[in-house]
């Protein structure tokens, strides 16, 4: 296969088949079966000064980071996907399309670091930033109006794990022109297609479950249909420089392989113990979308159709010292922020997000790994006691 056309997968090809297969052949000049790590950073002209194998210079592309963005691209269902250094250089790129004078509606519950991102950086350029509950239809209808550029948003959001209604937000924001973007790190494309609800672009911090080994750092933009937003987005890419190096590429595509496979056994073990979790006395509220006394479990069934993801926040019955207490005697779950991993973590949210956390004090944010159900509990149980 020429590395520079990397094959999609075929139509109407299922999940699990896409993951492995999608943007990936075998090389041609060796037949290895996965596409090999190219490390050059510069790549030869032809005798006329063309380039015909389409790169150039590794800022601007290279064939490992090309077949990552096809595959996403594909996974997600979009036109495009453009490859970070990180989840929030992945964010930078879209709200860096902002100018002076642009009104944001974003989501008050959401990844702290967006947060402080669309406060620190963004409101410093003359950029007006309302935060709102995006999981509230009336106070998205009251804060989208036409000077609203873009409407940021989160679901499952960080870290009560609260959901909102993607079409029906896309819906009031696209009556107005503004453009919608949905991190959707938790979700990933295995349990919801934000596409499917009318959103413009998917952000997913690569650095949890598409990479899910929890040893590379990555960030993804996945752009639906507007060719000039993907065009502008590769432009910042190139001119920013904060591009994915070509061995995170690489281990970006190979965990993709078994990402359908990690969503399933992580999101069964998740729903398992959070069902269980919501009946243990030492738990005063059990935060998971697939749990049906969830406030947003009626819009999860709908919008998402693999599974309700992996990550469970709890509030424990007690104070901040309880909550460290019991993060403390867990031997299985690891005390550690970050997610999506093939390990369970434990992470006392409030603590690590700092002075502006508004994180409830006995809340702890649980990420679910592929380990044995039965031994996850019996952990939990005995560090709850
Ligand atoms: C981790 C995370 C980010 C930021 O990604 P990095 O790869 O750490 O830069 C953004 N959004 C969500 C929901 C995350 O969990």
């Amino acid at each position: 296969m020429d590395p520079t056309k990397p094959a999609l997968s075929p139509a109407g090809a299922g999940f699990d088949t896409r993951c492995v297969h999608a943007a990936q052949a075998p090389d041609a000049a060796t037949g290895a079966v996965v596409q090999p790590l190219y490390l050059a950073t510069t790549f030869e002209r032809d005798a006329d000064g063309g380039y015909p194998r389409g790169f150039r210079y590794a800022r601007e592309g290279t064939p490992n980071r090309s077949a990552l963005e096809a595959c996403v691209a594909d996974l997600e269902g979009g036109i495009a996907a453009v490859a970070f250094a990180s989840g929030l250089a992945a964010n930078l790129a879209i709200l860096e399309q902002l100018s002076s004078g642009d009104r944001v509606v974003a989501a008050r519950e959401c990844y702290h670091g967006t947060h402080r991102q669309l406060r620190e950086i963004v409101a410093r350029r003359g950029v007006t930033v309302e935060f709102i509950d995006a999981t509230d239809p009336s106070e998205l209808a009251r804060a989208i109006d036409a000077r609203t550029r873009l409407v940021w948003l989160e679901s499952p959001a960080n870290p009560l794990l609260s959901v909102t209604d993607l079409a029906r937000a896309s819906a009031l924001a696209h009556a107005h022109g503004a453009l919608v973007v949905c991190d959707s790190t938790f979700a990933t494309p295995y349990c919801q297609r934000p596409f499917d609800s009318s959103v413009d672009v998917v952000i997913h911090s690569g650095t949890k479950y598409f990479g899910g080994h929890s040893d590379v750092m990555s960030g993804l933009v996945v752009i639906r249909a507007d060719r000039g937003l993907a065009a502008r987005v590769l432009e910042w890419q190139s001119l920013a420089g904060a591009v994915l190096a070509p061995f995170d590429c690489w281990l970006l595509r190979r965990s993709i392989g078994t990402l359908g496979l990690r969503m399933q056994r992580q999101c069964a073990n998740a729903l398992e113990l959070a069902e269980w979790l919501a009946h243990h006395p030492g738990v005063e509220r059990t935060l998971y979308p697939g749990l049906p006394q969830h406030p947003g479990h009626d819009i999860a069934r709908r919008q998402m159709t693999g599974g309700f993801g992996a990550m469970i926040s709890v509030c424990v019955r007690g104070d901040q010292a309880r909550a460290m207490d019991i993060a403390r005697r867990t031997r299985l779950f690891r005390r550690a922020t970050s997610l999506g991993g093939l390990e369970s973590l434990v992470e006392h949210r409030a603590s690590i997000e700092g002075p502006h956390s508004r994180t409830p004090h006995n809340l702890l944010r649980l990420s679910i790994g592929i380990e044995n159900a039965r031994d996850l509990r019996e952990d939990l149980a005995q560090a709850i006691g």
